[in-house]
């Protein structure tokens, strides 16, 4: 059987889809024949700008303006994807912030925020997104981790914690719905050239660089092949896996 990366007649929905890594996996998706809904928060310029660049080139897109850690606006997210295209075949919960400090001068609510940010809102989509794919027997979600998530990163205890949870997250539920033929599976990007790289200084991004074998930042475009890759035809006997897209950084 030959499989390609066609993702013609799925609907995709894309956390965060408005700036960076989401920005180019709702591109990437739209690009094999998806319908992708561009979800973003605080960036609807952005996210109007991606779903322009998507039916300028013949692809279907709408953008929604959702806070993902938010329980009711998730579902909303969710209804509105399958209320706007019919369907739902793949979540990428992607939406993610930080708020780098080290745990002695972090304050509670930026602990909350990134968990919020990053871990409840990969909770809040799921549970909404597996309700739809549970009835339709079949469907692709992908989180987005981090490297931070299996290595730990001074300065990022909420971050990684996070992450971390995300993993851990992927793998129970990939257990949970795979006799619905729902695979779930995380990618975990190491430094990747994004906005979220800004609140870094740069002495520390050097640092952090040497630590990668490939000596170079990734591009949201290699993390975006990749999670096409997971949600085509080809992976569907992957499920419960970490995939790491971080130039070698975390061998595990
Ligand atoms: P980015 O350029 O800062 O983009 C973040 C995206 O998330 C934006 O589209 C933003 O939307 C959205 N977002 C944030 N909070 C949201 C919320 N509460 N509800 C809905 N959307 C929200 O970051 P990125 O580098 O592309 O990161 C994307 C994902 O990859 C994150 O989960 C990040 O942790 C992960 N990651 C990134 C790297 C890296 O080096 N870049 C490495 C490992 C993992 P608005 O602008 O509309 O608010």
């Amino acid at each position: 059987m030959a499989f390609n990366l066609s993702l013609e007649n799925k609907v995709a929905l894309v956390t965060g889809g408005s700036r960076g890594i989401g920005r180019a996996i709702a591109l990437e998706f739209a690009s094999r024949g998806a319908a992708v809904a561009v979800n973003y928060n605080k960036s609807p310029e952005a996210a109007e700008e991606v779903v322009k660049k998507i039916q300028e080139a013949g692809g279907k897109a709408a953008a929604f303006q959702a806070d993902v850690s938010d329980f009711k606006q998730a579902e909303a997210l969710v209804k509105f994807t399958i209320d706007t295209f019919g369907d739902l075949s793949i979540l990428v919960n992607n939406a993610g912030i930080t708020r780098d400090q080290l745990i002695m001068m972090m304050p509670e609510s930026d602990w909350d925020a990134v968990i919020n940010a990053n871990l409840k809102s990969t909770f809040n989509c799921s549970k909404a997104a597996v309700k739809h794919m549970m009835r339709k027997r079949t469907g692709r979600i992908i989180n987005m981790a981090s490297v931070a998530g299996q290595m730990g990163n001074p300065g990022q205890t909420n971050y990684s914690a996070s992450k971390g949870g995300q993993i851990a997250f992927t793998k129970a539920l990939a257990r949970e719905v795979a006799a619905r033929n729902i695979t779930v599976n995380a990618i975990a990007p190491g430094f990747v050239d994004t906005d979220i790289l800004k609140a870094m200084n740069a002495e520390t991004l050097e640092a952090a660089l040497k630590m990668v074998p490939l000596a170079r930042l990734g591009k949201p475009e290699e993390v975006a092949f990749t999670a096409a890759f997971l949600a085509s035809d080809g992976a569907a006997y992957i499920t419960g896996q970490v995939i790491g897209v971080d130039g070698g950084m975390a061998m595990m």
